[in-house]
């Protein structure tokens, strides 16, 4: 039978992500609204291991919807990897009669969750996180957000592009996914994308941006995933060095097409959470604090065809390990061959996803 809660935490850890406090809001008030009290825990697991909370009473999650940020604070807590950082955290929940916790961040904040969860305190996490790097859920709260203000910026650099016929290199965050840079570099007609997943082609590309300068096109845009070791500065050189020399031998001016480079970094982070992240957040931390009440632990929250479904924490984890060619022996023992299956396929699914975006982004591209 399900225990009775009394009370929960909630926290916000690891990179943070626009919807975050969207996401602690609607924790908030979907257990406040089944009578269970909640505590806001700062800093990550570190507010946990320092006693450091505050009650979220429903008026003090109000009027952060729309804000970026989290109100929580965020952290990178080492002391709690360690045990007995982790026995000081469980002392505070239990000191603050705390009976389970909602987890919100990437797979850092997870492992985390499952160590409590292992330790008797039912855990659930949510995604939020802008990389979209969590390969059980199709979206993660955040990752809509960070493209909406790439895209902003981009469209910016277009104007400028297109003023003096130039080309901008363009990287943006995601770590080692390049779900960010794909999908931007579709919305903001970019010629091309530099991307983990797919193998990038510097030849064609610069081939492509020569033709199309033949034909008159003015502004070419280039996303460049930050996934992608040393390549943005170095492919903005070798454009503007390969085209400089072609405009030189064919003594025309007009086909060099000076590449500028541009990082867009921790501005990606920023700004108020669009409409789907918030929409997203609330149906995520709802459902967490209902997972939670129904007796459920050590869970991962996530959309899957448009539907809030959940996945364990550690086939999550096991997936994007599969995914990322990170699996190590015995990692997937646990799991049954439906299970295997099942993650082969959605990972097969995710690649053929990539690579026909990205053959969808070159002909577009012209
Ligand atoms: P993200 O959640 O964005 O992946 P991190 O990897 O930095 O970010 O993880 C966030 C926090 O989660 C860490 O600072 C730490 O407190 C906790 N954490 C990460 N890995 C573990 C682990 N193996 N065991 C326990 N806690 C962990």
């Amino acid at each position: 039978m399900a225990m009775k809660f009394r009370k929960i935490g909630v926290l916000t850890s690891g990179g943070d992500a626009p919807g975050m406090n969207a996401a602690v809001r609607a924790v908030a008030r979907g257990a406040l609204s089944r009578g269970v009290e909640v505590m806001g825990i700062y800093g990550g697991y570190r507010g946990m291991v320092d006693d450091d909370m505050i009650e979220l009473t429903s008026s003090e999650v109000s009027n952060k919807i729309a804000l970026g940020g989290t109100m929580l604070y965020t952290d990178r807590c080492l002391e709690f990897k360690e045990e007995s950082g982790m026995q000081k955290a469980i002392a505070t929940l239990k000191k603050h009669e705390i009976d389970g916790i909602v987890a919100i961040g990437g797979d850092g904040t997870f492992r985390g969750a499952t160590d409590l969860s292992l330790r008797g305190i039912p855990t659930i996490g949510l995604p939020g996180t802008i990389d979209n790097d969590i390969t059980a859920s199709d979206n993660t709260i955040g990752f809509d957000t960070a493209m909406q203000t790439v895209l902003e910026n981009v469209d910016r650099l277009r104007d400028t592009c297109e003023s003096h016929a130039r080309c901008n290199i363009v990287e943006v965050m995601g770590r080692g996914a390049g779900d960010i840079a794909l999908n931007t570099a579709i919305a903001s007609g970019a010629v091309d994308a530099v991307i983990p997943e797919v193998k990038f082609n510097e030849d064609a590309c610069i081939e492509r941006i020569l033709r199309l300068r033949r034909a008159g096109k003015r502004s070419f845009l280039i996303i460049v995933s930050e996934g992608v070791a040393d390549c943005s500065e170095r492919l903005a050189q070798k454009i503007t060095d390969v085209t400089k020399e072609i405009s030189e031998k064919e003594n025309n001016k007009a086909l060099w097409v000076e590449a500028k480079f541009c990082r867009l970094a921790h501005v990606v982070r920023g700004g108020s959470p669009t409409l789907a992240d918030r929409v997203l957040a609330t149906k995520m931390g709802v459902r967490a604090v209902e997972e939670l009440l129904a007796g459920n632990s050590d869970l991962v929250v996530c959309e899957k065809a448009g539907e809030i479904v959940t996945t364990g924490i550690a086939y999550s984890q096991a997936l994007d390990r599969m995914y990322k060619g990170t699996l190590k022996d015995g990692m997937l023992d646990k799991f049954s061959e439906d299970e295997i299956a099942e993650m082969q396929k959605t990972i097969e699914e995710k690649k053929k996803t990539f690579a026909e975006t990205y053959k969808m982004l070159c002909e577009v591209a012209g």
